[in-house]
């Protein structure tokens, strides 16, 4: 039996299928020290492999942060920025954190969010 594979160009893309069951096999560089600009995976269980899958709009958030979206284009509760201009924001209702880039907003986890916004909650852990 062959493996499937598949490549990624994201460390965010290729987590999410390490999670869902697919085995990192190589990160492709430029440079030794270069971040990685691709990585393979292959799914090592057999049967369909599981893929990871974008969340559509009606289940990000809860009502309320979607309709702020809609309305304002932001949610009131922004925690900050990162490099490259990605916003991060955490709705007070349900507590969902929302990235936004310069094209436009998504759910993310709090792992992703500790991973790209690593400052912001080293702040709030260090004033706890
Ligand atoms: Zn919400």
């Amino acid at each position: 039996m062959s493996a499937q594979l598949t490549k990624t160009h994201s460390q965010r893309d290729t987590d999410r299928l390490v999670a869902a069951g697919w085995t990192l096999k190589s990160e492709f560089r430029v440079a030794p020290n270069d971040e990685p600009y691709e990585y393979l995976l292959a799914w090592e269980h057999g049967g369909e492999a599981a893929y990871w899958r974008a969340k559509t709009w009606d289940e990000q958030g809860c009502k309320v942060c979607r309709q702020q979206w809609l309305s304002r284009g932001e949610i009131p509760n922004r925690l900050g920025g990162a490099n490259g201009g990605v916003l991060l924001y955490r709705c007070d209702t349900c507590g969902t954190f929302w990235e936004e880039t310069t094209r436009e907003a998504h759910e993310i986890t709090e792992a992703e969010a500790r991973k790209v916004f690593p400052h912001l909650f080293q702040e709030a852990e260090n004033h706890a």
